[in-house]
């Protein structure tokens, strides 16, 4: 059993399930939680950096998906 860091609900984490560094999230307040220690299980609440990171990327892939469509349309105008 571990202790939510935000809105402090106990969470039912078998500290035999998870491993220092793994997230998941509370059922109360579904904030995103990282387990910081094992011995007695610890959680913190876990950054958001990660997700910022992701989103870049997609934008990314997005604009190559468009290019791709372009050329497609210009072939089907020419026949
Ligand atoms: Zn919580």
């Amino acid at each position: 059993m571990a202790t939510c860091p935000e809105c402090d609900a106990e969470i039912e984490v078998d500290e035999f399930d998870v491993d220092k560094g793994d997230q998941l999230s509370c059922p109360e307040c579904g904030s995103n939680l990282e387990v910081v220690g094992m011995s007695p299980l610890e959680l913190d609440v876990a950054p958001d950096e990660d997700d910022d990171e992701d989103d870049d990327d997609d934008d990314e892939d997005l604009e190559d998906d468009d290019e791709d469509l372009d050329d497609e349309d210009d072939e089907e105008l020419d026949e």
